[in-house]
C-alpha cells in the first residue's frame, strides 16, 4: 500500500479560498479528530432515512435492524484489536468505559490496593483512576503509583515489567497506554501484559492513540480489558461511539459491574424481568440502548478499515512520520528535538517535536504553521504534535509541511 491510497475518500478542511494546490489544509491532527470518510456520511444518512420511514419498527426490521446494529461492527473491530468473537463491542465513551471496566477489574484487597499508571498520563485517565481509588475509600496519594519516565521523557518497557514483578504484592491494577498521547511512544504491550499476568495483577490498556494506528493483539497478549475512543485514528467523528475489549477468560464474568438493560441477555431483555442476566463476553458491559446514528458513523469509518489493512499501514512505504523526522533532522541549527522514539516498533504515526528555544518561540512557530494551513496541535509547554495518517496524508503533504516548517521556525 502507498500512503494516501484512501485520500479521495476523506473530506479535507479548506485552506484560504479553497483553490489551487494550497487550497486544502495539511491535516496532521488525526490523533485528535480524524477526517470524515465519505462512508460515514452515507451510513448516517441511510439510518436517518430508515428512521423517517420505519420509526420504531427500525429496531426490529431492516438490514441491519437497530437492535443488532453494533454487532455488524464486530468483525472489523476484532481485526483491529486482535480479538476473538465476543471479546469486543462498540459502546459508550472512553473515560466512561474505563470506569465501567475498572468497577469490575479494580478490586483492591488487603495489601494489593494500588493502581500503576504512567507519569504524565492523559488527565481524564488520571482523574478516572484516582476517583476509582476514592470510591473504594482509599487515598490516591498512597495508592496511585505513577511510573516516572527517564530524562528523555520516555519510559523503558523492561523497567515497567520489572517494576510490576517487584511490586506485584501491592498492585491491584496496571492501567497502561498503548501509545502515550504526549510523547507518541508506543509501548511493548505484550511485555507489560505478560509481566502483569505472570504476577496475577489485572491489566487494562487505554488504546486511545493505538487503535487504528498500530496493530494490536489483545487476545494473545492476554490483557484483561482494554478501551479506546473512535474519533482519533478510527475517523468516526466527534463524540464517536467508543469500544471495549474484555478477554475471553472473563466471558462468564460474575463479579461486580454497573449493569444496564443493554447488557442483559437479548433473548429475555424485553420480558422486562427484574433480575440481570448478562450477555456472555464484552457485550455484557453495555449499559444503555445503543446510539445507532453514532454507530452508523463508526460503521462508515470501519468500512475504510475493511479495505485498508492495518498491518500494511506500518510499511516503510507508508511511513510518513519517518519522512518528517528526516526533514526535522536536516533543519539548520537543530531547532526541534524529536521526543518520540523513532524505531518503528516504539511509535505509531505521531511525532512529538519539542521546540528547543522554549515556549514563546514555540508558540510563535506553531501559530505560523497554522496560518500557513498546517493543522497539528500544541501541547504545553513546548511540544508540537504532528500525526501524518497514511490513510489520507501524502508525501506531498509532508514535503509542503517541511518547507512551511522551515519558514515558520524563521530559518530560511
Ligand atoms: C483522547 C483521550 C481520552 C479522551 O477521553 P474521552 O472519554 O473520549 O473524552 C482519554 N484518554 C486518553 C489517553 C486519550 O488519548
Amino acid at each position: 500500500m502507498k500512503p494516501a491510497q484512501f485520500r479521495h475518500r476523506f473530506a479535507f478542511p479548506r485552506h484560504g479560498d479553497g483553490h489551487g494546490e494550497n487550497g486544502q489544509k495539511i491535516y496532521f491532527c488525526g490523533n485528535s479528530l480524524g477526517l470524515m470518510p465519505d462512508t460515514a456520511r452515507t451510513r448516517v444518512e441511510h439510518e436517518l432515512e430508515r428512521w423517517a420511514e420505519l420509526a420504531v419498527d427500525g429496531h426490529f426490521n431492516g438490514d441491519p435492524a437497530w437492535l443488532g446494529y453494533h454487532r455488524t461492527l464486530e468483525d472489523a473491530l476484532m481485526r483491529l484489536a486482535g480479538a476473538k468473537a465476543g471479546e469486543v463491542v462498540a459502546m459508550g465513551a472512553l473515560t466512561m468505559n474505563l470506569h465501567l471496566l475498572m468497577t469490575s477489574f479494580y478490586r483492591p484487597k488487603g495489601a494489593r490496593r494500588k493502581i500503576l499508571i504512567e507519569k504524565g498520563a492523559f488527565p481524564s485517565d488520571r482523574y478516572a483512576v484516582a476517583s476509582q481509588i476514592l470510591l473504594h475509600g482509599l487515598d490516591p496519594s498512597d495508592d496511585l503509583v505513577e511510573f516516572e519516565p527517564g530524562a528523555d521523557g520516555l519510559i523503558d518497557d523492561v523497567a515497567v515489567a520489572d517494576f510490576i514483578a517487584e511490586h506485584a504484592d501491592e498492585l491491584a491494577l496496571v492501567m497502561w497506554p498503548g501509545v502515550q498521547y504526549a510523547t507518541g511512544q508506543r509501548f511493548d504491550m505484550a511485555r507489560i501484559c505478560r509481566a502483569a499476568r505472570d504476577n496475577d495483577v489485572p491489566v487494562g490498556l487505554d488504546l486511545a492513540h493505538a487503535m487504528g494506528n498500530v496493530p494490536l493483539a489483545l487476545h494473545e497478549w492476554g490483557a484483561d480489558f482494554a478501551a479506546w475512543c473512535s474519533y482519533k485514528y478510527l475517523n468516526a467523528g466527534p463524540g464517536a461511539v467508543a469500544g471495549i475489549f474484555v478477554h475471553e477468560r472473563h466471558a462468564e464474568f460474575s463479579g461486580p459491574r454497573l449493569a444496564g438493560w443493554w447488557g442483559h441477555d437479548e433473548s429475555t431483555r424485553f420480558l422486562m424481568g427484574p433480575d440481570f442476566e448478562p450477555i456472555r463476553g464484552a457485550e455484557g458491559w453495555q449499559v444503555s440502548g445503543a446510539p445507532v446514528l453514532n454507530l452508523a458513523a463508526l460503521a462508515g469509518a470501519l468500512d475504510i478499515y475493511r479495505e485498508a489493512d492495518i498491518d500494511s499501514l506500518q510499511d516503510s512505504e507508508t511511513d510518513l512520520a519517518e519522512r518528517i523526522a528526516g526533514i526535522v533532522d536536516a533543519l539548520p541549527g537543530e531547532p526541534l528535538e524529536i521526543v518520540t522514539p523513532l524505531e518503528r516498533s516504539r511509535r505509531g504515526c505521531q511525532l512529538s517535536l519539542r521546540v528547543r528555544a522554549g515556549r514563546e518561540q514555540g508558540r510563535a512557530a506553531f501559530e505560523a504553521l497554522q496560518a500557513a494551513g498546517v493543522v497539528g496541535d500544541w501541547r504545553e509547554p513546548d511540544i508540537i504534535r504532528v500525526a501524518p495518517n497514511p490513510l489520507y496524508n501524502s508525501i506531498e503533504d509532508v514535503d509542503r509541511f517541511g518547507a512551511i516548517l522551515e519558514r515558520s521556525l524563521g530559518r530560511s
